[in-house]
């Protein structure tokens, strides 16, 4: 036997996340757009107020708990909703249940979340990436000819920032055979939602997370949103017990304190547009975003080196050294602050 893996483990690339400095090291991270609050005190209450009986038994198989807080949230019935460790997971459960070789693809329109082509590798399906057209218009024409058994359009995307509307995820619904993911990891920070389309198309799912609007990366919190029909596979595929009762406690804490996450959703809208009118007054061509995140260009198109030399300022930011954006970064939006701070360095620099 050559290697101990299947072909395919041995010819992907593992996914590679943003930079985490160690705890407590003076560094400021705008790299892997987490929220710069904190999570909602209610959830933090859970915490500290743990019992250890909780620990001792087997959690909820299906995360019960924090489901009936999503279901109220949210307004929809408990039975339409799958939680994941991390909206992650759900993504790689629906590769899982849906994606195989050659006639069961994965399909979605480049650039977007790298994690999709890696869980893709892993299954193996194979993989056809249509890029967006000029101003992040929607190749929808491919994406239909595509047929994919599983079509991930990330909206808002990253690393763009772009919202796909709501008429152009219609029509993909109504002319695909398979599965249409909504990724809406982004949502609390943007001003309008695909949500409605569960409704009325049994193919679509739309997914969530915890780690970007509700401050809590850490727990690893996701869900996914589909009518009971396209539930049902991704439960026979999920781990027993995906979601651990501490996490659904404090998940359950933390969609119930939906005005605590909207207010700290604001500020961070607030500062975004103020750090947009900041960089663009320094040259960087900045376009609007629906994130909490900015795609910007630096004016002398030298986004490298001015990544590298933030760094060595001790600012995180990401840079993606892949085509089509060499020339670009993107910025987590942090408090004013911290934005001030970014900016400083960037006068610095330039
Ligand atoms: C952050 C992010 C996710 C993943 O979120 P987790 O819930 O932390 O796994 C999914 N999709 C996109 C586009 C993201 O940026």
């Amino acid at each position: 036997m050559s290697s101990y893996f299947r072909p395919a483990v041995d010819a992907m690339e593992g996914y590679i996340p943003g930079e985490q400095p160690k705890p407590g090291t003076r560094i400021l991270k705008l790299n892997t757009n987490e929220n710069p609050y904190p999570p909602s005190p209610e959830a933090m209450a859970v915490l500290r107020n743990l019992d250890g009986e909780l620990l001792r038994r087997y959690p909820h198989p299906y995360a019960n708990t924090f489901r009936e807080a999503i279901a109220q949230a949210l307004e929809i019935p408990l039975d339409w909703i799958i939680v994941g460790n991390g909206s992650d997971e759900i993504l790689n459960l629906l590769i899982r249940a849906c994606g195989e070789g050659d006639h069961r693809q994965v399909v979605y329109p480049t650039p977007t979340y790298v994690l999709y082509k890696t869980l893709a590798a892993i299954q193996p399906a194979t993989v056809l990436e249509i890029p967006y057209g000029e101003n992040y218009q929607l190749p929808l024409d491919a994406l239909l000819n595509a047929q994919g058994a599983v079509t991930f359009i990330a909206s808002p995307n990253s690393p763009s920032g772009h919202l796909v509307s709501n008429d152009d995820l219609r029509r993909l619904a109504a002319g695909l055979s398979g599965v249409l993911v909504i990724d809406e990891a982004y949502i609390d920070f943007a001003n309008d939602t695909a949500l409605p389309l569960v409704r009325e198309f049994e193919n679509v799912m739309v997914t969530r997370t915890l780690s970007k609007g509700y401050s809590l990366a850490g727990l690893r919190l996701g869900f996914g949103i589909a009518q009971p029909k396209l539930l049902s596979g991704l439960f026979k595929v999920k781990d027993s017990y995906n979601i651990d009762a501490i996490a659904a406690l404090m998940g359950a804490a933390a969609m119930a304190d939906q005005t605590y996450k909207n207010q700290c959703a604001e500020r961070v809208k607030h500062s975004r547009q103020h750090l947009s009118q900041e960089l663009q007054k320094l040259g960087f061509k900045v376009p609007p975003s629906q994130t909490n995140f900015l795609l910007v260009t630096p004016p002398r198109e030298n986004a490298e080196e001015i990544y590298l030399g933030l760094k060595a300022r001790g600012i995180l930011v990401r840079y993606f050294n892949h085509s089509g954006l060499e020339k670009q970064l993107r910025i987590t939006v942090g408090t004013d602050e911290q934005n001030q701070t970014l900016i400083e360095a960037l006068i610095d620099l330039i």
